[in-house]
């Protein structure tokens, strides 16, 4: 029999991809097309591939050569302990994003049934994770896209993760009168006017979870003004930002009367993720 092989396929699909991480992307690519993992992948390189299955393999590496992100060609993207379904609809998960997971989690010990608000969740990628995480915990996962909010819903059913619910609306609108013990967010904070949105996989991906107003502050501005109305006292806010927004996050945070401010890094040391604790009141 003649047709090509796994590793024909392979090779072309990583020779078209040069300008990627053609390796990955290659390998992440034949494993969607054939329906297949990346252990029988290795094992079956020598493997005839059906002349149908060799055409949808040239499709989704065609689409990805015309820019289309390998995220949303697959269908998923992992996060955290986490695999996630995803469509055009969300923005694809991102490494740094991890960082706020991890601490919102060092906020929420093991066993204490506390209540978390993630705001704009997109895939749900950040409530799934901390639900996962804390099975105690109660998380509210809100989106102001109707389409975000199938695809997070579809993940938390797919996933089994029980202890999230959902509310659509506009960031702390979408609270009602509800407060928390904790809120995270991972907002579109990039600037209308910055030229990494019209590049890569930013273009395939949707505006509202990336652009934010002319310094790209505006949702932050928003979440930080609202959520003190929405916190327990103690309770905490903890937002992803941009590289170069640290100082602006920590000055809004502080205006809104949120102490205990800090900035963390993500493992590029650039500035990630800043937050802040809803000052005690006296009842
Ligand atoms: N971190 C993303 C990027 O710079 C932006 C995501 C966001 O705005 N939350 O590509």
């Amino acid at each position: 029999m003649t047709g090509f092989t796994v590793r024909h396929l392979l090779a072309d699909a990583q020779a078209d991809l040069c300008d990627h991480a053609a390796r990955g992307e290659g390998e992440l690519l034949l494993m969607h097309a054939l329906g297949v993992d990346r252990a029988w992948l290795i094992a079956h390189r020598d493997d005839v591939v059906a002349p149908a299955l060799a055409g949808q393999v040239r499709c989704c590496v065609s689409r990805r050569v015309a820019g289309e992100p390998v995220a949303y060609i697959v269908g998923h993207r992992g996060f955290h302990a986490l695999d996630l379904a995803l469509t055009p609809d969300v923005l694809i998960p991102r490494p740094e994003t991890e960082l706020l997971v991890d601490l919102a989690l060092r906020w929420i010990p093991q066993g204490e049934k506390v209540d978390i608000a993630d705001l704009g969740t997109g895939s749900g990628a950040v409530a799934l994770a901390i639900a996962h995480a804390r099975a105690q915990t109660r998380v509210l996962a809100t989106d102001a896209s109707a389409a975000a909010m199938d695809v997070a819903r579809g993940n938390a059913a797919r996933l089994g993760i029980g202890n999230v619910e959902f509310a659509r609306g506009d960031w702390c609108a979408a609270l009602g009168v509800r407060c928390f013990d904790g809120i995270v967010s991972n907002p579109p904070y990039i600037a209308d006017a910055d030229a990494h949105l019209a590049q890569g996989d930013l273009r395939f991906e949707p505006r509202m979870a990336l652009a934010a107003g002319a310094d790209g502050l505006d949702a932050i501005r928003s979440i930080v003004r609202d959520a003190p109305e929405h916190l327990h006292a103690g309770g905490w806010l903890v937002l992803e930002h941009g590289h170069d927004q640290g100082a602006a996050v920590r000055a809004l945070l502080q205006q809104s009367g949120f102490v205990d401010v800090f900035t963390e890094r993500d493992l590029e040391g650039r500035e990630r993720v800043s937050g802040g604790c809803n000052e005690f009141r006296s009842p």
